[in-house]
């Protein structure tokens, strides 16, 4: 089995077992966001190397686990998912959109909460429970009858005149104080605590002995009737009706007359929903009148008759433990509030970003404060204000500290700037595996093979001290180190020789010039094409370069002025990697000038990195979104649904691998 081979199967292994611990232990042993790096990086050598398929991939099934132990069956009415949207302009397309298909414009909404937890659909003949299945992939699901049954918020039998035969889906929620003592349980009987009220939710239902499942908080909201019965003209009757037979409908919901009175709701709950006892990711807007709902239809994922919207943040208050300060590989000191964990868009948050004195100041943080934070772009939590009423009159001001925490220098502050600096570059121990990480990383060097915790642990012994040492590593000083297994090593020499493929404009970018980023670095390299000519450059001539400004270019007269860097790039470029660009890499003709494409889903022959390149090698541009200015979106398997359906909604051309070369080679005749 050849090494890459090896790092596919070890990533699929991986992943197996992550899923296994995310979807049906409900533990997940890396977050979220680490899981789909894996994800991608699987995924990308999938599409690199084809002849390793399996089908059986995580890639091929992301989550979809299906539990043996219960009967799968298949939805009479297929469960879809929601169209999204974020703006008041979503709203308005859509509304746009449904006054053309319906050719009336005198229409109702239905607004509802979103709930935030795991779908159900429960089946009920003559008024009785007969079945519940879990959403499963939205064609089939799992049949959890028994665990539903556990539910009190779930009638077994109804009262009252209800259709002989409908199916009703709702969401199975965990409230959050539920949750909490739940957790406090837990952390008291030495168990770990759960991540999110959402996977608990969905972990229970999947338990074996539903007398496990009774014990759980599980509650359950009621949402939309299917039925082939037409006793009822609207989603409104429905609700109204649903709750006389015993269902539990929660009394958020509105009818609304137009799209003025939707946006009120909306923003209501988007203050008042902190207050609610339990999680929700937006609101749901339906069409209230069923005729025009049956009109409308779905599309292949979605009802057109039901759009939801998603708030850009949730806020929550929270407690200021401490704050520590990291320093970064170009020496920049980013000071970060260590919060009290508390429940945040459904995962614990523990820390939060303060960026820079400035934004210290600003917030007027002190000691101990209770602040409220938010997700930004639902990622990273930042603070964003202080609960002044609970303030301590004894606490502290936080004062920025005044050396770094890694070597103990002063720090420095440009005036110009807001970040403290720690400008001892070359000896600084923390900034000295910062650059070689950065070095090593995906987007650099690529280096596979090391890690993060390999050049800790290289450096820690003393065998690396900058990113061209690695290439002086021996086979000896490898073996005698802890926990590094023959395999790794192999892995290690594997990926530094793989690294002297690298093309030159990433290699500008792994040598980690403050502000040269990924942009910056491919501007340069094909403005000047070889290192030597880039650093006989001066300050004026490299603001004649796109994009390229005071700051940027004075910090790359600094970086080559340092002879501790032209001592590495010299041995870098003895070890052979490259200083100068490649002509497969120049734009070969412009034949594409005019057009832009957006690139989407997973390719059979290449990946989207490679026909990125293809584009741009022929002159034409790449965007990461579909705008009126779009060509072409390039589309592969699996194309986002949303991206398909904005694409149809401005009549965007999709075209394949294919139609491209043939574009190319049209226009090239
Ligand atoms: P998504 O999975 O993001 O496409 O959103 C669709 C899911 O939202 C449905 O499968 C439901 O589980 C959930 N949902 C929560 N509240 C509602 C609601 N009031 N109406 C419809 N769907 C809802
Ligand atoms: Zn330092």
């Amino acid at each position: 089995m050849n090494l890459i081979q090896k790092n596919i199967e070890k990533l699929r292994d991986e992943l197996h077992q992550h899923n296994h611990y995310y979807y049906v232990l409900d533990k997940p042993l890396i977050s979220d966001f680490d899981f789909d790096m894996k994800l991608k990086q699987l995924n990308d050598l999938e599409n690199k190397f084809p002849e390793f398929n399996d089908d059986n991939s995580p890639t091929k099934r992301v989550g979809g686990l299906v539990v043996k132990s219960f009967n799968s069956i298949i939805h009479k009415y297929p469960m879809y998912s929601l169209d999204n949207s974020y703006s008041k302009e979503d709203l308005e397309d859509w509304n746009q959109r449904l006054n053309k298909n319906l050719e009336v414009t005198d229409f109702k909404f239905l607004c509802e909460l979103k709930f935030d937890g795991v779908s159900i659909n429960l089946t009920y003949d003559n008024g009785v429970l007969i079945k519940a299945v879990t959403r499963g992939d939205g064609i089939q699901g799992d049949d959890v009858t028994e665990n539903i049954k556990t539910i009190k918020t779930i009638p077994l039998k109804l009262k009252g005149s209800y259709p002989d035969k409908f199916q009703i889906r709702g969401e199975i929620i965990i409230d959050k104080n539920d949750f909490i003592k739940m957790n406090k349980n837990r952390i008291s009987e030495g168990l770990e605590p759960y991540m999110n009220p959402r996977n608990t939710a969905s972990g229970s239902l999947k338990l074996q002995d539903s007398s496990e499942v009774a014990k759980r908080p599980l509650k359950c909201f009621l949402y939309q009737i299917v039925t082939e019965e037409n006793n009822f003209k609207t989603q409104n009757e429905y609700l109204i009706n649903a709750l006389d037979w015993g269902f539990n409908i929660s009394n958020t919901y509105k009818l609304c007359n137009n799209l003025n009175e939707v946006i009120k709701f909306i923003n209501f709950w988007e203050k008042e929903r902190l207050e609610l006892n339990f999680g929700i990711d937006g609101i749901v807007i339906k069409v209230d009148n069923l005729n025009f709902q049956q009109q409308l239809g779905y599309t292949s994922k979605y009802p057109r008759w039901s759009i939801a919207y998603k708030y850009k943040t949730e806020q929550v208050s929270t407690k200021l433990l401490s704050v520590s300060y990291q320093v970064g590989r170009t020496g920049a000191v980013t000071p970060v509030a260590n919060l009290e964990s508390v429940l945040l868009g459904g995962t614990y948050v523990k820390r939060a970003s303060l960026h820079n004195q400035d934004q210290i100041n600003k917030l007027d943080l002190y000691f101990d404060d209770q602040v409220f934070i938010e997700k930004g772009g639902e990622i990273i939590p930042k603070i964003v204000g202080i609960d002044l009423n609970k303030r301590d009159p004894s606490s502290k001001k936080i004062k920025f500290i005044k050396n770094c925490p890694s070597c103990g220098q002063n720090l420095i502050r440009n005036e110009s700037e807001s970040q403290h600096y720690c400008l001892n570059i070359n000896y600084c121990p923390t900034q000295i595996k910062g650059r070689i990480q950065h070095f090593i990383s995906r987007k650099a060097m690529d280096i596979n093979g090391i890690g993060n915790e390999t050049i800790d642990l290289l450096y820690s012994n003393g065998l690396i001290l900058n990113c061209a040492d690695l290439y002086e590593l021996q086979r000896e000083d490898l073996i005698s180190l802890e926990r590094m297994a023959d395999k790794s090593i192999d892995n290690i020499f594997i990926g530094l020789e793989e690294s002297k493929k690298i093309n030159f404009e990433r290699v500008l970018f792994a040598l980690g010039i403050r502000y040269v980023g990924q942009t910056v670095a491919k501007n340069l390299a094909r403005e000047f094409k070889t290192i030597d000519l880039l650093i006989s450059k001066t300050y004026d001539d490299l603001l004649l370069v796109d994009e390229i400004g005071e700051r940027i270019s004075e910090s790359i007269i600094d970086f080559f002025n340092n002879e501790f860097n032209m001592e590495l790039i010299n041995r870098l470029r003895e070890f052979g990697i490259q200083f100068q660009i490649n002509v497969i890499d120049e734009p070969t003709n412009d034949v594409l000038s005019d057009y832009i494409f957006v690139i989407s889903g997973v390719f059979e022959t290449k990946s989207r990195d490679e026909l990125k390149k293809i584009i741009e090698k022929n002159g034409g541009k790449v965007s990461t979104s579909i705008t009126l200015k779009t060509n072409f979106l390039l589309g592969g398997n699996n194309i986002g649904p949303s991206k398909i359906e904005k694409a149809k909604s401005i009549g965007l051309s999709i075209i394949s691998e294919n139609d491209l070369s043939n574009l190319i080679e049209s226009k090239l005749l």
